[in-house]
């Protein structure tokens, strides 16, 4: 009886027909070659890419198509550096004392959805209070629409550091958070603050080497870490298989990180020539964020959108980013793409392709960096950023050539993810 079942089983699977969607794509991205493939017919089947064809195949009249013909189709974009949590608004340091987490949580919901929406398929968060890890399980499990998300959870500082979560509060509320919490004092601190955050699901790690602009304290780039305690972080998280992401401004916190073995380097704002030769020798990433720096720049001039500590920090730091970048590119340190998404509005990402390109970067290398070089990083280079077989079915696409006009990324058309179309 029970044999019988198992073979009526096994059968029923064997002809049970799985879906499959066709997509003609007029124009279609090899990222790899860095070229358009015209007339291409793309199949998929259980979230991933079944075939990539020459040439327009015909459409079985039953099946799920879509008609991009007209179109320019990518694989779904990685925004390497976001903030899936909040998003920045003048009364955004009351609301870290009034919001409840459910609150937070809602709110991550409705950027999730924003961020998926405008191309980005896959995303790095790099940090939040926590939630981010739950709305990366919620995402998963298909409870709430959502790019792919790789999360640092709580990011890790030193005390009074850019991200120690108890900045700028009264004393009663200042108490003295500790690894659990984020923030780590010593090597051996160090060591337990990334074991918590393997503890609490995260996916990599995210330390703060030096000071921030929208912190309330009153340095944005002293160095933050001794490199014993960026050591101590780097081996351990390497331990769990987790990478290492480090905010810094500064240009000696930055050596350190690096030196401490990070992998990628956030804004980089003031990096020497030292620093660039080394992350060149280490194969550190820059991850330039230069629409973040870009809006603090704007907003510093906006009458108390920041407390008056951030004002001029904002004013100093915001501009120099994209000249950094430019300095970066042309020098050959490696880049990946990265916007610090929730420093402005969540689904305005790509205008970081447009800054980039601006600052010197062909736009098809801008598109790379946000598609085969994250897969790398994030260890998902058989899965993401390509559109070829056996990959997940993450596609995009928009009306024009990007190549031609690069703002036409911050207008999605078509949006695909694990094979399931949430825009069209
Ligand atoms: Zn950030």
């Amino acid at each position: 009886m029970k044999l019988q079942f198992t073979l009526l089983l096994v059968l029923s699977l064997a002809f049970a027909k799985a879906q499959t969607t066709y997509i003609h794509a007029g124009h279609l991205l090899d990222t790899e070659k860095g070229k358009w493939m015209e007339q291409m017919t793309v199949t998929i089947e259980n979230g991933e890419v079944q075939s990539v064809e020459n040439g327009y195949r015909t459409i079985p009249s039953d099946a799920d198509y879509y008609d991009l013909k007209d179109k320019w189709v990518m694989p779904g974009f990685t925004d390497m550096h976001v903030h899936m949590e909040t998003e920045y608004n003048p009364h955004a340091y009351v609301q870290k004392y009034v919001d409840d987490p459910a609150d937070v949580a809602y709110d991550s919901v409705k950027y999730a959805e924003i961020t998926l929406l405008s191309g980005f398929t896959t995303v790095r968060d790099l940090g939040g209070s926590g939630i981010n890890i739950s709305l990366r399980d919620a995402i998963n499990k298909g409870k709430v629409p959502g790019p792919r998300i790789f999360t640092a959870g709580k990011s890790i500082a030193t005390t009074g550091g850019h991200a120690d979560p108890t900045n700028g509060s009264n004393q009663k509320l200042m108490g003295d958070p500790g690894p659990r919490e984020g923030v780590a004092n010593s090597p051996a601190e160090g060591r337990e603050a990334v074991r918590h955050r393997y503890k609490n699901g995260a996916d990599c790690i995210k330390i703060t080497a030096t000071g921030g602009v929208l912190s309330v304290a009153k340095n944005g780039s002293n160095p933050q870490f001794t490199v014993a305690e960026i050591k101590a972080i780097t081996e351990t998280a390497n331990d769990y298989g987790f990478h290492v992401a480090a905010h810094a401004h500064g240009d000696e916190g930055m050596y350190r990180a690096v030196e401490g073995g990070v992998n990628t380097i956030e804004h980089g704002t003031y990096m020497s020539e030292r620093t660039m030769e080394l992350m060149i020798k280490k194969n550190c990433y820059l991850v330039p964020t230069i629409t973040a720096g870009k809006e603090v720049a704007q907003k510093a001039e906006v009458e108390g959108f920041y407390p008056e500590i951030v004002v001029p920090k904002a004013r100093t730091v915001g501009p120099q980013i994209q000249g950094t970048f430019a300095r970066a590119y042309k020098k050959g340190v490696p880049i990946v793409f990265g916007t610090d998404a929730g420093v402005f509005a969540h689904g305005q990402n790509a205008k970081e392709f447009g800054f980039m390109n601006e600052a010197g970067m062909p736009v098809m290398e801008t598109l790379q960096s946000a598609t085969i070089t994250p897969a790398k990083i994030l260890k998902l280079e058989n899965k993401i950023g390509q559109v070829k077989k056996g990959f997940y079915a993450d596609i995009i696409a928009v009306s024009e050539n990007p190549e031609k006009n690069v703002t036409v990324l911050e207008k999605m058309d078509f949006v695909m993810k694990d094979g399931v179309v949430y825009k069209r």
